[in-house]
Formats: C-alpha cells, structure tokens, sequence
C-alpha cells in the first residue's frame, strides 16, 4: 500500500521514533509547529477519522493515552497542551492514515485556523 506512515512502521521511511508499543508508533513531525510536535499512529491502517470502526475503538483510544504520556514525559503536562486529528480535505488533513498530532511547549491560541 503507498501509505507514507505504513512505510514508516515498516521502515522503509526513517522517522525520528519516540515511543512504540505492539499497536502504536510516535515520531516527530517533520515540520514541527511547537516546540514538541509528534504525531501517534495506529500501526494498522486507518485512512480517516470517518474509516474508524467499532473493533477499532481500543487501538484508537490508545493515541490520546499515548498523547498523555508523552506529554507527562516531557513535563508539559499539567501547564497544557494540544492534540489534533485533522480529517479529509476541509480538516486540513495531508497524510491519509489516522494520527494525533501532539503539540506542546507554547500557548495555543482557539478557535483553531
Ligand atoms: P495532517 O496535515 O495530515 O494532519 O498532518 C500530517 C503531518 O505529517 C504534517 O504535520 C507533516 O508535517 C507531517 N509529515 C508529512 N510527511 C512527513 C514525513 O515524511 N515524516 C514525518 N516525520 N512527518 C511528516
Ligand atoms: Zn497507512
């Protein structure tokens, strides 16, 4: 499948890796918004917030755990942060493959552009 975040799991890509588990991978944005910018993935495909299904609801409760622990990790944790799935074109969503942005380290103005 030409999915640039499936080639990323499988490492045909390399990515900037910072936490993995048996179903979730994390890696740094590669044009990162905030002074932490990762972006938590299922390792399964999933193209889109709408493509999500009822067996998929404990892998995709993972990405806001994972979020959380990250930022506790990173000690941003109780200041504030923010996560973001962006979905289809007017969602200003790029990669079609599910993921949560995790940003943190600056103040985040809403509603969002
Ligand atoms: P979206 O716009 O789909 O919500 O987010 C896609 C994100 O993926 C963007 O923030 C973009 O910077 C990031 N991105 C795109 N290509 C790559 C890549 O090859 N490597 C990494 N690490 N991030 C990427
Ligand atoms: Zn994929």
């Amino acid at each position: 499948m030409d999915c640039l975040f499936c080639k990323i799991v499988n490492r045909d890509v390399p990515a900037d890796i910072v936490y993995e588990d048996e179903h979730v991978l994390a890696f740094n944005d590669i044009n990162p918004q905030a002074p932490t910018h990762i972006l938590i993935i299922p390792k399964s495909h999933i193209a889109t917030l709408n493509d999500i299904e009822e067996r998929d609801l404990a892998l995709v409760g993972r990405l806001p755990y994972v979020a959380a622990r990250l930022a506790e990790e990173r000690g941003f944790a109780e200041e504030g942060y923010r996560v973001v799935m962006n979905c289809n074109d007017q969602g200003g969503q790029t990669v079609y493959h599910i993921h949560m942005h995790l940003m943190g380290g600056r103040r985040f103005t809403w509603p969002a552009g």
